[in-house]
């Protein structure tokens, strides 16, 4: 633990939203830019990475709070019964 970490950052090259079973994927580069991980995020919890590194990586780590983030809109949401598309109201009624 206290061993000098070196800051990966992770790089994100698509994320995909599942409002209906509360789930969020990324699809990730690897650090050596030629492979491409998917790092999923699931409402009860579940994380799955599919980088080689088992058992947490800096993937997860770093995604994790967008994740969440995501997640609990989709709680707030089924609880105040929100639409969530409302707030982008304001750029899908330019025609
Ligand atoms: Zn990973």
């Amino acid at each position: 633990m206290a061993a000098t970490k070196i800051q990966k950052q992770v790089q994100v090259l698509a994320t995909y939203k599942f409002n209906h079973t509360a789930r969020i994927c990324f699809t990730v580069r690897s650090s050596n830019g030629s492979d491409k991980y998917n790092t999923c995020f699931q409402g009860n919890g579940h994380e799955s990475c599919g980088c080689p590194s088992k058992g947490g990586c800096y993937h997860r780590d770093q995604l994790r709070p967008v994740a969440q983030a995501f997640l609990e809109s989709l709680k707030v949401a089924q609880r105040s019964n929100a639409p969530l598309n409302q707030r982008n109201s304001g750029f899908s009624l330019m025609r």
